[in-house]
This record gives structure tokens, sequence and C-alpha cells, in this order.
């Protein structure tokens, strides 16, 4: 349920008040989104772009966090700018004026004195920039030890602008237990490496300017199972009139097979994944590109940052692991008003995740229906004997009669023996 107004949310009177002071009416979406986990004391990872009230968005439950008879700093906020952290810490102030929490901001460039005597005075909540807080820890005049709630913002221009091993020197520092959240426009392999390291079960939320993409787009579902996949992207592939598409696989492995499958059935596809060697995948991105290969059979990180136009279809070949993935997917099509379609194959199990993507999304999602036969329920196991170890175990397909089957273990070691030989 999305939150409508600041009353509904769980605030105190003081906060409320504050809120009011400073003329917002209702929270824009990141704020609807993020204060409640933040309030329930979950991490949080935000994507969103700079003016979308991020601010308040964690500076809410963070003011509500503190405990007002602890002199000690207890909210830590990183930003990259000294412009920044002062904007961040007027904002803070400006919700926490009629609770008594104290807000000091903490930079670079201003003399230190004065800040060592605000730190001295007691402060609750420092926001600052991550190397004059690392000169603040090792003269001893920050202590971080009873700091609850850590927010990264900008994450992506902090990483930008060098600052990660202060940023991780930082967060070493505070108590294990605290909580986490991280806001930053771009997620990306280094920012999940900091999310992955820190947080605990983290809520992601997306707010950016792709949900006005995200409004051109159809979002359709297909369900499948093991043996109707291939079947059912080739028959989407006519009906849906699917020009120009990525797909999306979920391994390498799989987009390789997956590509080499499209083009035996006479399909203009290649492969875009890890594997492949920098001036490779140039030479594939560039004739998608120029419209010499029709499908791109990619991994999310092989497609991340691609941006090409004219591409008419997503199509998710293996449902995105990461809701925000999902997002990074399909924000590839319908660029510059141009419409496009996203098509999710959905296997037994994987109901739920739709349903994340559904719920974080906001749009609808409709299935779409195709002449193939699919399975429902978990697809059928087949007894089988392995022929080396002889167990019995669980097969995904019937054996064909008088051709030897070997269990999982088996068949690795006989993989590696193969390998070794060769
Ligand atoms: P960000 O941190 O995402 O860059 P800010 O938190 O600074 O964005 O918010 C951008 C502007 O929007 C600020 O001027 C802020 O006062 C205003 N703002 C934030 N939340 C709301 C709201 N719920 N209602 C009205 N204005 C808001």
């Amino acid at each position: 349920m999305q939150v409508q107004k600041f009353n509904d949310l769980p605030l105190s009177k003081d906060v409320l008040r504050g809120i009011k002071a400073l003329g917002f009416e209702k929270p824009s979406p990141i704020q609807a989104q993020s204060i409640m986990p933040l309030l329930e004391g979950r991490d949080v990872i935000g994507q969103a772009q700079t003016g979308t009230g991020k601010t308040a968005a964690f500076g809410i439950p963070m003011v509500e966090s503190i405990d007002l008879s602890d002199k000690r700093v207890q909210g830590l906020v990183l930003a990259p700018t000294r412009e920044l952290a002062i904007q961040i810490a007027e904002h803070i102030s400006r919700i926490s004026r009629y609770t008594g929490i104290r807000v000091c901001p903490i930079y670079g460039g201003e003399k230190i004195n004065r800040q060592i005597r605000q730190l001295k005075r007691g402060v609750h909540i420092v926001v600052g920039t991550p190397g004059r807080i690392i000169d603040h820890l090792n003269r001893g005049t920050l202590k971080l030890g009873a700091v609850h709630m850590v927010v990264l913002d900008e994450a992506d221009r902090m990483l930008d602008m060098g600052f990660i091993h202060d940023i991780n020197k930082i967060l070493d520092k505070v108590p294990k237990n605290k909580q986490t959240s991280l806001f930053s426009a771009t997620i990306d392999r280094n920012i999940w490496k900091i999310c992955n390291k820190y947080m605990d079960k983290p809520e992601k939320i997306l707010v950016s300017k792709d949900e006005i993409t995200l409004e051109q787009i159809e979002q359709r579902y297909v369900k499948v199972d093991r043996m109707s996949r291939y079947p059912i992207l080739k028959e989407l592939i006519v009906d849906q009139g699917v020009q120009k598409a990525i797909i999306f696989t979920r391994t390498k492995r799989g987009a390789y097979a997956l590509s080499k499958k499209l083009k035996r059935s006479g399909y203009n596809a290649n492969a875009l994944h890890g594997d492949l060697s920098q001036p490779q995948r140039d030479r594939v991105t560039q004739g998608f590109r120029k419209d010499k290969i029709d499908f791109l059979v990619a991994t999310d990180i092989a497609a991340r940052g691609l941006d090409i136009s004219g591409i008419t279809h997503i199509i998710n070949y293996n449902i995105p692991q990461e809701t925000l993935a999902y997002f990074h997917r399909i924000g590839r099509t319908a660029r510059m008003e141009a419409e496009g379609t996203a098509i999710t194959f959905i296997a037994h199990g994987e109901e739920k995740a739709l349903a994340e993507i559904k719920a974080h999304t906001g749009t609808r999602i409709t299935e779409l229906k195709t002449s193939v036969n699919v399975k429902a329920g978990p697809p059928e196991k087949h007894k089988a004997i392995c022929r080396k170890c002889k167990t019995e175990f669980k097969l995904p397909f019937k054996p064909t009669d008088g051709r030897p089957v070997y269990c999982l273990s088996c068949l690795k070691s006989k993989r590696r023996h193969h390998r070794r030989r060769h």
C-alpha cells in the first residue's frame, strides 16, 4: 500500500510539526516508500535522482530514531561534497526543529577547531564528507561507537570522487548491528559491493526518471516451462512482431546457447556476455546498433549501460534475480518517446518474483497467452539410476531406454576427468 499522507506514518507529534513547517503536504514517492522500512529498522537501498526528496526520506526516520538523552553521535550521514553536507544538515535540522535534536555538518575547508567545539558540546546527528570525518576520527574528536543509523547519500558520486577507502574505513568503525541505507542515482557493481558487505537483507526502492518512460512500456508476462521456453520465444517473435530485441538470460552459458539456437533457426542473433574480449563485445554491440544483428542475447552485466535506439522488445527469457535489474533491463527500450514492450518469462515457482516486480513498479504487467502447451505445476521428475555409483536420483526428463545416465556428482567428476585428459 502506498502511503498517501505523512499522518499515515507512525511519526511523533514534534516531527510532524517540523514537516508541516517545511510546507510538505504529502510524501514524495521515495519518501512514501522508504520511511516505513527505515522506521522498522530495515536496511534500504534507494535508487533516486537528486531532487526527489531523498533527504527527508532518510532524515525523518533518522530523527525519529534518536534518543535525546544520549549526547553521543547516533546518526551519521555521508555525502560527497561540502555543499551537500551543509544542505542535508540544514534540512534535517528543520525537520527536527521541535525535537531538540542537534545536527552538525562536518566538511573540509572549514576550520577544524570550530567543528571540534561543536562536537564537544554534544551532537546527535553528524552529516559529513568522508575525508573530514576520517580526519576527526584520527584526532579522536569524533566517536562513532553509539551510531545506530548510517546513510550513504549520492553513493555513486562519492565513489566517482574516490572516497571508497574512506567509506570502508568509516563503516568499519561503526557498530556492526547498525542500520545502513544507501541512496544513489545509479547502482552499479561497486555500489552492490558496498551493499553486500555492509547491509542485511536490504529493501530495494526505485524512484527515478525512468518512471516516466515506464509508462511508455507495455509490460507483459508469459508462463513457460522447461520444454516450452524456446518454442514460445519463436512464436512471440512472429506474433508480436519482434524486430529488434535484447533477450536477457540468467547466465553467460545460457546467452551463448540461446544465441546459437536462434542462429540455427535462421535469425540474426548474437550473444553478449562477460566471456567475450572487449573488441569482441564492441563488435557485437556495434552490429546491434547498426541493425546488422536483430536479437542481442545478453546477461545483465554485459548489457549494463547500453543505450541503443530502435529496440522494440525486451525479452526476459529468464526472470531477473533482482527487481532493480528488471528496471535496468526494460529501461533499454522505449527511449526517446518511442514505445516498447517488455515480455518476462515466468516458470513455475517464479510467480513471487513477478509479484515483487509488480509491487515495485506500481504498473500493470499483464499475461500474454501463446498457443504453446505449458504444463502447470513443478516439472515432472523421473526416477533414474546412476550408472557409476548406482544410486537412485530424480531427472527432470524421461531417460531414454538404454542410454546411461549419471547423478550430478558423478557427472561433475566425469567432466573434470574429461577436461584433464584434453
Ligand atoms: P534530494 O535529496 O533528493 O536531492 P531534497 O531532499 O533536497 O532532494 O528535496 C528537493 C526539494 O524538494 C527540496 O527543496 C525539498 O524541500 C522539497 N521536498 C522534499 N520533500 C518534499 C515533499 N514531501 N513535499 C514538498 N516538497 C518536498
